[in-house]
This record gives structure tokens, C-alpha cells and sequence, in this order.
């Protein structure tokens, strides 16, 4: 489903910043990857680059076989097929929960109203907000707002999901139901890659733990590997840090 070859990605501020260098992973269909490492390691940038949000400068990305970074891909098609959900949320603040959840949906996904109201309605109780329909968003908690934001992703059929740091915003009693729908989306058979802290969620739901440290993956392997004998020095660290 994702096919990540040799990417870099350099910014260039008052110096050089090497983001990504010569990263390259695979992610199959349904599979959920978690992605971690100390701030500044390029997680973002990894995730962004995937719907192109940032444009890779060497390398391949291939979704579902399309060559992402090809002048000739369309970007607005990947943006539908890759949805991606924010620490900081981004719902429309000047429109109801509905319609954050059904405007994309006629605008881009060309469905009528009541086809996409029925959806959403149908999201919506699937992450347990239902009776939140009609109001704005500045009157739920952040944890609702996240769950809004994940049923609006959901709400226009993507193939992947991808998810930055999507708790870390959050008060700590809200953590929880959040991770939890992302569980349930991850059982629905989702193609995920989540950048996060809560190691948990990692060893629970994570097919795959990939490890990122001054923008290159230093280790990947399964939860299990990762949280019984990582094989870095790096990786050890950083785990003995946040464990
Ligand atoms: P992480 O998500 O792991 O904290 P990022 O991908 O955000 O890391 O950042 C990786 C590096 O790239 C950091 O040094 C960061 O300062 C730099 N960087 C990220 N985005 C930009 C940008 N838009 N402009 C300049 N530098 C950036
Ligand atoms: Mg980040």
C-alpha cells in the first residue's frame, strides 16, 4: 500500500536541516505502523511526505502503486486516498460537527446531502459522539474534538490513515478514549501509520514499531522486538527515556 524508496528531504532556514535521510519502508494493506523517536528525529516530515504535504527532493513514494512525487500525479487524488489527523485537530471551527464530516464529502467525494449525512451520522456513532451533531466545535473537549477529526477522515473512504502525535495535545483522562477509537479503526482493517508516544498503543496495535533518530530509521521490527531487545544503542536509550 505504501512503498517509501531512498527519500530525503533537506529544509533550508538560516542552514541546511537534513529532515529525511535515505529513508525507505513498505507498508502493506491493513497494516499499522508506529512510528517513534526524540523531537526533531523527522517523524513529521516522514508522515507529511506520504501525502505529499512535503515534497520529497530524491527518492520514490508509490501509493497503492501511483508514483506520488510524478509531476503528472494529481495531487488532490492522493490528498482523498491519504487522510491524515493533526495533534492540533484543524476542524472547521465555523461549522457544526455534521458538517465538518459532510462537506468534504459533497464537495470532493460528490455525494448528495442525505448520502452524506447518513455516513456521517453512522461515523459519528462509531466514535461515540452521536449527540454532539449539532453543535461547534469550540463546545466538546479536546478528546471529542480528536475523535470528530478521525471520523471526518474516515468520512471520505481513505486508504491510509496517518496520524501525528494525535494525543499529544491532550489532557491526560482524554488520552484514552481516543486511542481507543484509533483501535477500532486499526481492527477495521486501516492502513495506518501513527507517530506517537503512548507505547501501549505501540505494543497493542502496532504491526510494525519503526524507530527514527536524526532523520533515518535506526530500527524496525515487531513490538515485541522493539520492547524486549531492541538492538540499538540508540533505540535503548530513547526507550529507557520514555518507558
Ligand atoms: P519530528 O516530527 O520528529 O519532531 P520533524 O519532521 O518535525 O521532526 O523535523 C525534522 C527536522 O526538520 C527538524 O530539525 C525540524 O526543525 C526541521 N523542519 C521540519 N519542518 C521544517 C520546515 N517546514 N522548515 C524548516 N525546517 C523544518
Ligand atoms: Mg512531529
Amino acid at each position: 500500500m505504501i512503498e517509501v524508496q531512498n527519500i530525503y528531504k533537506t529544509f533550508y532556514v538560516t542552514h541546511e536541516v537534513q529532515a529525511l535521510s535515505n529513508v525507505s519502508h513498505t507498508v502493506k494493506q491493513g497494516e499499522v505502523v508506529v512510528v517513534i523517536g526524540p523531537s526533531g528525529s523527522g517523524k513529521s516530515t516522514f508522515l507529511r511526505c506520504l501525502n505529499r504535504l512535503e515534497y520529497a527532493d530524491s527518492g520514490h513514494i508509490f501509493i497503492d502503486g501511483v508514483d506520488i512525487l510524478s509531476p503528472k500525479t494529481n495531487i488532490n487524488k492522493i490528498r482523498e486516498e491519504v487522510g491524515m489527523v493533526f495533534q492540533s485537530f484543524n476542524l472547521f471551527p465555523h461549522k457544526t460537527v455534521l458538517e465538518n464530516l459532510t462537506i468534504a464529502q459533497t464537495v470532493v467525494r460528490n455525494r448528495s446531502k442525505g448520502e452524506a449525512i447518513e455516513k456521517a451520522m453512522h461515523l459519528l456513532k462509531k466514535v461515540g459522539i452521536h449527540d454532539k451533531a449539532e453543535v461547534y466545535p469550540t463546545q466538546l473537549s479536546g478528546g471529542q474534538q480528536q475523535r470528530v477529526a478521525i471520523a471526518r477522515s474516515l468520512a471520505m473512504d481513505p486508504k491510509i490513515l496517518l496520524f501525528d502525535e494525535p494525543t499529544s495535545a491532550l489532557d491526560p483522562e482524554m488520552i484514552g478514549e481516543v486511542l481507543d477509537v484509533m483501535k477500532t479503526v486499526a481492527k477495521d482493517g486501516m492502513t495506518m501509520v501513527v507517530v506517537t508516544h503512548e507505547m501501549g498503543f505501540a505494543r497493542e496495535v502496532a504491526d510494525e514499531v519503526v524507530f527514527m533518530d536524526h532523520g533515518m530509521i535506526v530500527e524496525k521490527g515487531t513490538p515485541d522486538h522493539f520492547f524486549r531487545n531492541p538492538e540499538s544503542d540508540r533505540t535503548k536509550t530513547f526507550l529507557s527515556q520514555i518507558l
